[in-house]
């Protein structure tokens, strides 16, 4: 398990009161070691340990979060960004059977996981049927009837006779008959991937048209996993992966290198022999127990509510105080940039583009001109703009000393004064908000 590893991470940031590029350095190997024993993938841990450190040196701390809280958080962020952020659910089709073809190598579960699946959608209302589809062992045959027996779920097995790709295809037109919603195919394995599995699985796949194709994945395969749906993904096309077998001493290297690396999700994991051994995938839970610190997770969040309302409050009092002042500017400003950055994510989901990248872009650069301009004022000019609206020498010297034209200086100034209107307005204090002129 990674936990141990990690726990000697975190120890070793206690007592300090800043998270800096030298003393993370040391709890970060430990993370480094920590991962590349529980079987990640090199790649993966070289992009995942940088990711981490560019976020926590010179993180802001929230208040009552000890440093090695919050690397505990950034760490679990990560973790659930890096297996794929929300729970992949299974996709059902909108009219007629949903079909789903299982594959994978001999020996994963595929058999088991049919029967689990079904047992599974049973729960949910669906109807199921089982197709054998593994003509190779007329064991397979009868394994997969007797599973589908024990959690009463008719199994369309022709025998052995048959390709198939053609068990397949009557199998589906048997359902389709009998108004069933989900078919699930079993397939025939073999110990490595070999071009007659994947022409076999090609075939069955084009006779399906299959609302899914999971890749069934032992997680004792470590981080090979990951290459193997990548393989897969590239020859037969997968929709995700359903990974088994993360009772036994799977380091759980797999879990977190497959949808980094092939692109595709997890979207189940199988626990065990058992028929209700099979659950949907979440991110942010197998997180959680890979650094099995829940607690510190849930008081951090606490602590990241707490501070927001603190700060809002305070940006409210200021705002009726009519003392919205450029320090406060600059956070708002940096706070709309942020959701500019979160709008360019928005925007690459088709249909939901609002935001151009020129608009963001341009935003972008606003708010840096801007920043130059408010690091060139004094403390006090950030705190009272009075002064700089009343004074063009003043807005002179902070135009010379951030190389902004005079004009562009009396813009910002301006634009702050008309913000402090905005906000009371928006507020509804009516009281003391007029914008002043700067004088020449
Ligand atoms: P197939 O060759 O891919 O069809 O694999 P099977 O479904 O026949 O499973 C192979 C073996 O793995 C069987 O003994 C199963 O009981 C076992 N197995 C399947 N899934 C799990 C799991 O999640 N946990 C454990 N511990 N064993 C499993
Ligand atoms: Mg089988």
């Amino acid at each position: 398990q990674l936990t141990g590893g990690l726990e000697a991470a975190w120890s070793k940031l206690r007592g300090v009161d800043v998270l800096t590029k030298e003393n993370i350095a040391e709890p970060m190997r430990d993370i480094r070691r920590a991962l590349l024993e529980a079987d990640v993938s090199l790649p993966v841990v070289r992009r995942f340990v940088q990711s981490v450190s560019d976020q926590a040196v010179g993180v802001d701390l929230i208040k009552g979060v000890k440093p090695d809280q919050q690397l505990v958080k950034i760490v679990h962020d990560e973790l659930v960004g890096l297996m794929g952020g929300d729970v992949s659910d299974l996709v059902f089709a909108k009219t007629g059977p949903t079909v789903i073809l299982l594959a994978g190598l001999q020996g994963v579960g595929k058999t088991t996981v049919c029967a689990k699946l079904a047992f599974y959608l049973k729960k949910l209302g669906k109807s199921c049927m089982l197709v054998a589809g593994d003509v190779y062992r007329p064991a397979a045959i009868d394994q997969l009837k007797i599973l589908g027996e024990q959690v009463g779920v008719p199994v369309y097995a022709p025998g052995s006779e048959l390709k198939p790709a053609q068990i397949a295809k009557q199998g589906l037109e048997e359902a389709k008959k009998t108004m069933t919603d989900v078919v699930i195919v079993d397939t025939a394995g073999r110990l490595q991937i070999d071009k007659g599995m994947m022409d076999e699985l090609k075939e069955t796949k084009k006779v399906l048209n299959p609302t899914e194709v999971l890749l069934v994945v032992d997680a004792m395969t470590g981080q090979e996993a990951a290459a193997l749906v990548t393989t897969f993904n590239l020859e037969i096309g997968i929709t995700g992966a359903i990974l088994t077998k993360l009772d036994g001493d799977s380091r759980g290297g797999a879990a977190l290198s497959i949808k980094e690396v092939s692109g595709k999700p997890i979207k189940l994991v199988g626990r065990g022999e058992r028929m209700e051994d099979l659950e949907p995938f979440y991110p942010d839970r197998m997180a959680g127990r890979i650094l099995g610190m829940g607690d510190v997770l849930t008081f951090v969040e606490k602590a990241q509510e707490v501070m927001k309302q603190e700060e809002a409050e305070d940006l409210q009092k200021k705002i009726m105080s009519a003392k919205f002042d450029f320090n406060d500017f600059l956070k708002q400003t940096r706070a709309v940039a942020q959701m500019g950055s979160m709008s360019r994510v928005i925007g690459m989901i088709p249909g939901m583009g609002k935001v151009t990248p020129s608009q963001i872009r341009e935003a972008e650069r606003n708010l840096k001109e801007m920043e130059v301009m408010i690091n060139a004022m004094t403390p006090e000019e950030r705190e009272k703009p009075e002064l700089l609206a009343e004074s063009p020498a003043r807005r002179k010297r902070v135009a010379t000393e951030s190389g902004k034209p005079e004009k562009q200086v009396a813009q910002l100034v301006a634009q702050l004064f008309q913000m402090r209107v905005r906000m009371k307005n928006l507020m509804g204090a009516m009281e003391g908000g007029s914008i002043p002129a700067l004088s020449n």
